[in-house]
């Protein structure tokens, strides 16, 4: 392709090929299998990629010639590198997947992400259709609840309660009403009780179901296999918010099973799973035509921004890193439970028998203060939760016990676990 003949002897020259074509041979073969790579490459094979893919869109053409109101004249380098160079974005206004004819490498670049995206998660046992959203996950199920609307009909939402504001805004976002399903209080822990959304469904009209895999303790994970079967029953759209769901295999394993049953979209977010900036989603599913009217439910055109940050992190992880990841995460989860249990025996506390792989909780006198405390001694994260704090503990009556919780998610250092028991064993 460039020719770099007669420079120099023979033999220096086949030499700098043979380095040559041994880099371009990783592009390659990233372009040629369009699979998560067992090893990740380097950022500069990673650059090298985006770099050519950018070059075929047609703002990046010396010799265009540019009439359109839209013709990405981006005015600083900054802005271009903002945007890995892919200035015109991706999607097309009708269709966020479809090809965008003034940006080839763009368009190249998004359907490489999502098929190595859907390698990712068939590797992880999730046999899926999947796509990189442009926008965080709480948008991303506003998208997906919106494409329920137009092709279910739903006109309401049910919703177990669980106290995130961003599912609760996403319903409100897209102008559909929501019947909340009460949490129920037992022993320590807090849920939402299957027969009790089997009724809920029963009294909406054309109803879709926004159930809940990850969250914080006290509130456990929604039983999603049993409410998968109720809506496989009762033809009810299902979907799933999964936030940080791809980092741990209790998480997967549920979403395996249920996608046995009726599950129309699962939800994740970019940055909880797969360390990118904030700003990205991933919507997986089996349904197919699901997939498809989400991303036509899309309004215009998107940033490639957060694609790319998805692709560079699959493309740099690797898949043997990530699992490894995982499990540095769940022994973290068990260093961190221990040591939160020495603490509670010390102090006459309790950690809270709640089941989740990834957050505990231990019960603390004034909780606001301590997270407080930990705030100033630098340590973000924990969240200190009042007893009567209705939206914190995701329960409506009063719960037993004020608490603090903290959490040994992916990519957390087990000197960070460490150092936060020992802090916490001075202030409470
Ligand atoms: C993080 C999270 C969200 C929202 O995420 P955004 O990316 O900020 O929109 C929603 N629900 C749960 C359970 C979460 O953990």
């Amino acid at each position: 392709m460039i020719n770099i003949n007669n420079f120099l002897p023979k033999n220096m020259e086949k030499r700098g090929k043979i380095s040559l074509n041994e880099n371009i041979k990783i592009i390659n073969n990233i372009l040629e299998q369009r699979t998560i790579p067992e090893e990740g490459i380097s950022e500069e094979h990673i650059q090298f990629l985006l770099r050519i893919l950018s070059f075929m869109d047609t703002d990046k053409d010396p010799n265009v010639i540019q009439i359109g109101e839209r013709e990405a004249r981006v005015l600083t380098r900054i802005q271009k590198e903002s945007v890995f160079n892919f200035c015109h974005g991706v999607g097309r206004s009708g269709n966020l997947i479809d090809p965008q004819p003034k940006a080839p490498g763009a368009s190249i670049m998004y359907k490489l992400t999502n098929q190595i995206l859907e390698s990712f998660l068939k590797k992880l046992g999730l046999k899926v259709k999947a796509i990189a959203t442009p926008i965080a996950t709480g948008m991303s199920i506003g998208l997906a609840l919106s494409a329920a609307r137009k092709r279910y009909k739903v006109d309401s939402v049910i919703y177990p309660y669980a106290a995130h504001k961003s599912p609760i805004k996403a319903t409100s976002f897209i102008g559909l009403r929501m019947r909340l399903v009460e949490t129920v209080l037992d022993g320590d822990k807090v849920y939402v009780p299957v027969e009790d959304i089997e009724k809920a469904i029963d009294k909406e009209k054309n109803p879709v179901v926004l159930s809940t895999l990850t969250f914080f303790p006290p509130r456990e994970s929604d039983n999603i296999v049993e409410i998968s079967k109720i809506c496989e029953e009762k033809d009810i759209p299902h979907i799933i918010n999964a936030a940080y769901a791809l980092q741990n295999f209790y998480y997967i394993e549920k979403l395996k099973k249920s996608l046995k049953y009726r599950v129309d979209a699962i939800i994740s977010s970019s940055d909880k799973n797969l360390f990118t900036p904030i700003g990205g989603g991933i919507i997986y599913t089996k349904n197919e035509e699901f997939l498809k009217e989400i991303s036509l439910s899309y309004p215009g055109r998107a940033s490639a921004n957060p694609i790319a940050n998805i692709l560079i992190s699959l493309l740099y992880l690797g898949f043997k890193n990530y699992i490894n990841l995982m499990k540095t995460q769940k022994k973290c989860k068990k260093i961190l439970d221990d040591g939160l249990n020495e603490i509670a025996k010390k102090k006459g506390e309790k950690v809270l028998n709640v089941e989740n792989p990834i957050s505990s909780a231990i019960t603390v006198k004034n909780p606001i203060d301590v997270a407080g405390k930990l705030y100033n001694l630098r340590i973000t994260g924990p969240r200190g939760v009042n007893r009567k704090d209705k939206f914190g503990t995701c329960y409506l009556g009063e719960y037993p016990y004020d608490y603090l919780v903290v959490n040994a998610a992916i990519g957390v250092k087990e000197e960070d676990i460490l150092r936060v028991l020992e802090k916490l064993n001075e202030i409470i």
